[in-house]
């Protein structure tokens, strides 16, 4: 297999420069199908928030006052030069994070392709100011933004930021997730040969307890954008609570994928499967919580032991493969320890289990897995896994998979499945999440995308998107 060279990269980008980091120490990054150091990034320290952060301010009045018609030729560049460097991205995602190297050209590098284009096209239209009575109403950029950011879909997170700061006219630090900074790196270099002015952009990789922390407590940044796990995201909520700065939150899920009575169990468990599985599991929106009707058991769980072969574990960098390895060990072990306990508490294995798929001796792999006849008392029910296990359980009302649905600390996504598509619109408004998708309704880059309850705060992508990084102020003209 062609695999891409050694990435060591000692330097963090801070005002339009290549700069060395203040700290000692590297981050390593690890390939997690081969278990080799691939490349590594700087620690960065907090006198490298500060440097970038004073970078970025400098930046903000003149970057704010950019035309509408310079941050289009800007957003359309950044969604080209995203396309002309695909392959080099796709390889260095799938070499970090894992991901099967075709869904890596797809959705790790496309989607924030044609996100950062959405953006573009957005500001064509985009309406500042309105009258509201004897009020102008406008809306102008909020400031200088951090950026704290996940592996599973790296840059998609990272753009999914990026692209409506800068149509809004913010400036930003981004901090990369230690799993897989290397294709934020490759980010800054693409950044750095286009015509943004130094400071707009930044990049300090490092640990989330230190430079992450620092950034949610820094009182020269106003908003701070995090995607990770809820318990890291609290951790932000309560750094930055003493500067009062807008916290905007992507965290976690167990979302729900209900088959009502009149749905076809074939398509039902033909689909969930993939639903669940995407990016082998590590997908926050991933509907992981299967609810079918009673009656539909049986058809159901023989269709998925059934189709389950196909989901092939091995190598990311095969085109066959479909499933790729955890992130890290430690994820792996962490998805280990779920599937043990669901076979502690009584779930019936009908796929997977505990090991590796067979055939494979290295790499952070586990078995796709699926059970059947869980309860809501279960942790492998409550818990986000965040790997390649599917939960199954039934009802016999629809009142009943409503709760079923409902019964999570999670929000942030869903799926229903009818023969008759108002009947499951219906069922969606009942739904306490922030996306649902019928019938196998396609991911949309210009929807709002963002949890309810404990699965986070704001929306990314379209026009909401946007809205979280601008601030409104209200003009009132003397009434004559
Ligand atoms: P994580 O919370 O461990 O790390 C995410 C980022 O936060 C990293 O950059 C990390 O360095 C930083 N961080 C960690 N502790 C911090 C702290 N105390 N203060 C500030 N920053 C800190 O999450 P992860 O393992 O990288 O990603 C997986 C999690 O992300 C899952 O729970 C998944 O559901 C969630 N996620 C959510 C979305 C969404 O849009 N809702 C998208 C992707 C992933």
């Amino acid at each position: 297999m062609n695999r891409p060279h050694m990435m060591r990269r000692d330097s963090l980008y801070i005002n339009g420069e290549w700069v060395s980091a203040s700290g000692d120490g590297v981050i390593e990054v690890v390939n997690p199908a081969t278990e080799e150091v691939i490349g590594s990034v700087p620690v960065g320290s907090q006198a490298d928030v500060d440097a970038a952060v004073t970078a970025a301010r400098a930046a903000f009045p003149d970057w704010r006052t950019t035309t509408c018609e310079e941050r289009i030729a800007t957003l359309n560049a950044l969604s080209a030069a995203i396309k002309e460097n695909t392959e080099e991205l796709a390889q260095t995602i799938t070499a970090e994070v894992g991901t099967p190297i075709g869904y890596s050209r797809m959705a790790m590098v496309g989607t924030p392709r044609v996100v950062a284009r959405s953006y573009a096209k957005m500001l064509e239209t985009f309406e500042w100011e309105e009258e509201v009575r004897n009020s102008l109403i406008i809306k102008e950029p909020i400031g200088v933004c951090a950026f704290i950011t996940p592996w599973n879909f790296p840059l998609h997170q990272i753009i999914g930021k990026v692209a409506p700061a800068l149509a809004a006219g913010c400036t930003m630090v981004l901090k990369p997730s230690k799993e897989a900074p290397l294709n934020a790196f490759l980010l800054a270099d693409i950044i750095d040969e286009m015509d943004l002015p130094d400071g707009v952009f930044n990049l300090v990789s490092g640990h989330g307890s230190d430079v992450g922390e620092y950034m949610s407590s820094h009182h020269d940044i106003d908003m701070v954008s995090f995607t990770g796990s809820t318990g890291a995201g609290v951790r932000v909520s309560q750094a930055a609570a003493h500067t009062v700065k807008r916290v905007t939150l992507e965290l976690g899920g167990k979302s729900a994928n209900v088959a009502l009575d009149d749905a076809d169990p074939q398509l039902v468990g033909k689909m969930a499967i993939g639903a669940c599985y995407q990016n082998s599991g590590q997908t926050c929106s991933a509907l992981t919580r299967l609810i079918i009707p009673k009656s539909m058991n049986d058809e159901v769980c023989e269709v998925i032991s059934g189709r389950i072969a196909r989901y092939t574990a091995g190598d990311p960098l095969d085109d066959t493969t479909r499933c790729g390895p955890m992130v890290s060990a430690r994820q792996q072990a962490s998805v280990s320890e779920y599937i043990q306990s669901g076979l502690d508490e009584g779930a019936t294995l009908i796929a997977g289990g505990m090991g590796m798929p067979d055939g494979l001796e290295s790499g952070f792999y586990v078995k796709p897995t699926v059970f059947a006849d869980v309860t809501p008392d279960m942790a492998i029910w409550q818990e986000e896994i965040f790997g390649p296990v599917l939960v199954i359980t039934t009802y016999e009302s629809e009142e009943e998979a409503l709760a079923l649905a409902n019964d999570s600390i999670y929000g942030l996504s869903g799926g229903v499945w009818s023969a008759d598509v108002e009947r499951a619109m219906a069922f969606a408004r009942g739904m306490q999440t922030g996306q649902v998708s019928i019938n196998g309704g396609p991911f949309n880059i210009s929807a709002p995308f963002g949890g309810y309850k404990m699965s986070g705060n704001g929306r990314e992508l379209g026009l909401h998107g946007l809205d979280e990084f601008l601030e409104i102020k209200s003009i009132q003209r003397p009434v004559e």
